[in-house]
């Protein structure tokens, strides 16, 4: 039996896991492309390793992205261009970061309409190929699930109020 004298070093070839709980409050944070976090990262830290990123998007957390490699740098909130929708209160937050649609902008229009036609405009700019989440949007994702949720909480909020 031979051994080969060079194994594969830890981790290599390994497929990163989809998720991974964030280092400061557990939640679990989803897989997040390099090209993401680079676009939206204020500075970029000298010899910062090409790996695997999360993305945290708990509300009461600061930790915005972090890797399983522990020489890989963590980006706190204030280490972002834009402000992260799922973490911050406030009516000027974008929601939708490719079209800049805000809690305000849904909020008024839920008032003047009852409802909200922003998940209809985003999905056909979407479809038409003019979105850009994957450097826009913190998550690298698209918007529309968080868009749901935001009309329906402020519809919630609006009929409570
Ligand atoms: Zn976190």
């Amino acid at each position: 039996m031979s051994k080969t004298c060079c194994p594969n070093p830890a981790g290599a070839g390994v497929p990163a896991p989809t998720s991974l709980p964030c280092p400061e409050n557990g939640a679990r944070a989803k897989r997040v492309g390099l090209r993401t976090v680079k676009a939206l990262v204020r500075h970029l830290p000298f010899r910062m390793p090409s790996t695997q990123y999360y993305f945290c998007e708990a509300p009461e957390c600061d930790i915005v992205y972090f890797a399983a490699d522990p020489s890989a740098p963590i980006f706190r909130r204030a280490d972002l261009l834009v402000r992260v929708e799922p973490k911050e209160p406030g009516e000027d937050v974008p929601v939708c970061y490719c079209f800049g649609i805000a809690r305000r902008e849904i909020a008024d229009e839920l008032a003047r309409t009852g409802r909200s036609s922003a998940a209809e405009r985003i999905r056909s700019e979407v479809k038409a190929g003019r979105c850009a989440c994957e450097v826009k949007n913190p998550s690298g994702r698209c918007c529309l699930g968080r868009i749901a949720r935001a009309v329906e909480q402020l519809r919630e909020a609006s009929s409570r109020g």
